[in-house]
């Protein structure tokens, strides 16, 4: 059976359990698959800075209610955020650090910051 290095591609020859032809390989591997890493850090980061940016651009003052709508067409990605707060009424609040939303009706949502929910 043959074997083949795992950057390169080249067929190894040698102890049956090599996984790459040398030392560069091996790092050229690695640094592959770290570049990988950071970048899938480096995209998710960016997705929720632009979340709280907009936030922050709709709400200036502390709590404002907007629509869904008005958030999705600021490119707004619901599907991220950095936590979850769960107040003692019942509400679920998202948040994108200290900016966040809660979903009030089908097509509405209240946008807070994070002191004026703790201030309550
Ligand atoms: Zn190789």
């Amino acid at each position: 059976m043959n074997r083949f290095c795992l950057d390169c591609q080249e067929p190894l020859i040698g102890r049956s359990d090599k996984k790459f032809c040398n030392d560069a390989c091996r790092s050229n591997f690695n640094n592959k698959l770290k570049t990988q890493d950071q970048n899938y850090v480096r995209r998710i980061n960016a997705i929720l800075k632009r979340n709280r940016r907009i936030i922050m651009d709709l709400n200036p003052n502390g709590m404002k209610k907007v629509l869904k709508e008005d958030l999705s067409n600021m490119g707004f990605d619901f599907k991220h955020y950095t936590h979850i707060l769960n107040t003692a009424k019942g509400s679920r609040y998202f948040f994108c650090y200290e900016f966040g939303y809660l979903f009030i009706k089908q097509d509405e949502v209240l946008l807070v910051k994070n002191e004026s929910l703790l201030n309550q």
